[in-house]
């Protein structure tokens, strides 16, 4: 078993996954069309998701000191930073703004938050395991989300999230089967998880 990301000519540029701006076409004039309520509630959650999947990374990474923890909890910053560019190019209110670390404005992602980090705290197959859980939950949430837009800065940054969840998958998927542990998806189909985690690593960019 390797955990050598594969080396691509893409690889060596710089990371454009937390980087958005007037270069991007998508983003290079105002919006025309306002959002619609779909639009903006999916927004708003995708925002809140990605703090759940950085908080409780953070804490687990505390806990357990493994290394995923400690790059995907960045990587998961990042994806928050995408969603506040669209937050405020939309001029919608962010659902995270001055909270901390564990802490949530909505019930249901409090909760959804305080449950993961209890599993994830019993050992560390069951922390990699959460991971396992967050980043297919979050390639499924955003899958809906897809179908529900055909705004391109929507899709654009949506398409890059998922990649980086479906790397973050394959990650977590590596150190479970490193440390004998076993996941039965909750999300995907067990085709669609198997497929990702079995493929290779798709450079950012
Ligand atoms: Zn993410
Ligand atoms: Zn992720």
């Amino acid at each position: 078993m390797t955990l050598a990301l594969q080396v691509s000519p893409s690889a060596r540029r710089p990371c454009g996954c937390g980087n958005l701006g007037a270069a991007d076409p998508a983003f290079a004039t105002p919006p025309v069309d306002p959002l619609t309520t779909e639009e903006a509630d999916d927004l708003t959650a995708m925002r809140e998701e990605e703090k759940v999947a950085r908080d409780v990374y953070l804490r687990l990474f505390d806990r357990w000191g493994l290394r995923p923890f400690g790059n995907i909890s960045g990587s998961e910053q990042s994806h928050m930073d995408m969603l506040l560019v669209l937050l405020n190019r939309y001029d919608l209110p962010d659902p995270v703004r001055h909270l901390d670390i564990g802490a949530f404005q909505s019930p249901a992602m409090q909760k959804l938050h305080d449950n993961l980090l209890a599993r994830g705290l019993q050992s560390e197959s069951e922390a990699i395991c959460v991971g396992l859980f967050i980043e297919e939950l979050d390639i499924a949430d955003l899958q809906r989300a897809t179908q529900r837009t055909s705004k391109p800065d929507i899709q654009m940054v949506f398409a890059r999230l998922e990649k980086g969840s479906r790397n973050h998958l394959r990650a977590f998927h590596r150190w479970m089967r490193g440390l004998g542990a076993h996941y039965v998806p909750a999300h995907l189909s067990p085709t669609a998880f198997d497929t990702i985690a079995h493929s290779s690593h798709e450079p950012c960019g």
